[in-house]
């Protein structure tokens, strides 16, 4: 038990009160642990959870997270943040738990490869393990990644995909699957109830400006003026998800009926090349940038498309936002990140 931390239970608070009026009168908020809530995608969904009416622990080592991106969740009473490493056991008590931990940037997830397998698969261990204890349902943010170097387009999620087990990328990829195993072993042996999002390339505000994913990448080089550096020769396509439709996804998937404890795919499965993306990001910003070209990466997915009917079909979802409106949301974004001086800091403990 060394490595156990241990927080106390969430107390009702008059701003959670006032932050549930206006919701329906059976309305119950509930304790919901977020690790990587300190992340892109983790600090939306905290915000949104609270929005919701519920209490949030944010469980995050800051790796890639920061204090700015939930600075703003303090005027939440019912937020708390905690410093912690997910290859670490946490025990808490919560109603739900959300699995974002995990560093989502090839240069990122790559900076220390073994921790980021540890992160995936001790990670998922340890919160399993707590989901057994609290008998809480578990979402686990898995990856298109799980598909690899896709040989079906567009990839549905029958497709058992086709992953380098010794590559650069296999950190990610092969721990994301080893998770969804463990998903699926507690599921069966123990009978956790658990939701698994595979996620296809989303973006949006609060995406860090060095986080080395093209669509930041591509519109902070266009707003400086820089070379825009598409690797290789632009030919290979994502499908690119606005935030906002993703964390939609989420809540739909995690409040779904207790069948659906299966992989989903959440993602837009608008598709485009990484030069067709170039060439939008300098007309929406208006930008003189020169296209440049640089190495493609090793074992860099040629596709990559959702196939997202089990989620139309189950989760009545499918996102709203197209790409042009989603990239001129995130420029906006940028334009002030990029204008700032000093960022809002907040207490962790
Ligand atoms: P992100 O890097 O912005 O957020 C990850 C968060 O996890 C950060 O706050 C980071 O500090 C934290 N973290 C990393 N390792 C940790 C550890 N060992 N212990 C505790 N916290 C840790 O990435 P994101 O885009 O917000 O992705 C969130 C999740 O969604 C990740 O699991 C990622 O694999 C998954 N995902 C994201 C995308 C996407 O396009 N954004 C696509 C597929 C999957
Ligand atoms: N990419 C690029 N220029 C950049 C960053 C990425 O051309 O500055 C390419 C990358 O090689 C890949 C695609 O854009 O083909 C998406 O990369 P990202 O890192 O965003 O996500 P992933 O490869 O994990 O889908």
């Amino acid at each position: 038990m060394g490595n156990l931390h241990s927080v106390s239970l969430l107390q009702t608070t008059n701003a959670s009160l006032e932050s549930r009026s206006g919701q329906r009168s059976d309305f119950s908020p509930k304790r919901i642990l977020v690790t990587g809530g300190a992340g892109f995608l983790g600090s939306h969904l905290c915000e949104t959870l609270l929005r919701e009416g519920h209490h949030v622990i944010c469980v995050d080592n800051f790796f890639t997270g920061s204090q700015r991106n939930i600075g703003h969740l303090v005027d939440f009473a019912t937020f708390k943040a905690i410093r912690h490493d997910v290859v670490e056991p946490i025990d808490l008590e919560v109603d739900e738990i959300y699995n974002l931990a995990c560093p989502a940037s090839p240069p990122h997830y790559q900076a220390d490869p073994i921790h980021t397998t540890k992160t995936s698969v001790l990670g998922a261990l340890n919160l399993l393990e707590l989901a057994v204890r609290l008998q809480a349902r578990i979402f686990h943010a898995s990856t298109s990644e799980v598909y690899g170097d896709p040989e079906v387009h567009p990839q549905v999620e029958s497709y058992w995909g086709n992953v380098n087990p010794f590559g650069p990328r296999a950190c990610y990829d092969e721990g994301k699957r080893v998770a969804e195993t463990l998903f699926h072993d507690f599921h069966h042996r123990h009978g956790v109830e658990i939701r698994i999002a595979r996620i296809f390339n989303t973006y949006g505000p609060r995406m860090r400006p060095d986080d080395g994913r093209v669509v930041s990448n591509f519109i902070v080089q266009a707003l400086k003026g820089e070379d825009i550096t598409i690797y290789g020769d632009g030919s290979q396509t994502r499908s690119f998800c606005y935030v906002d439709d993703l964390i939609d996804g989420f809540r739909r998937l995690m409040d779904a009926p207790a069948s659906l404890n299966r992989p989903v795919n959440l993602g837009n499965p608008g598709e485009f090349t990484i030069r067709q993306l170039a060439e939008l990001v300098i007309e929406q910003t208006g930008s003189s940038s020169k296209i440049v070209h640089r190495p493609l990466p090793v074992d860099d997915p040629t596709q990559r498309r959702p196939d997202i009917s089990l989620a139309m079909r189950e989760l009545e979802w499918q996102p709203q936002i197209p790409l042009v409106t989603g990239l001129q949301k995130t420029i906006a974004y940028f334009e002030g990140v990029l204008a700032e001086t000093s960022p809002a800091l907040i207490e962790v403990a």
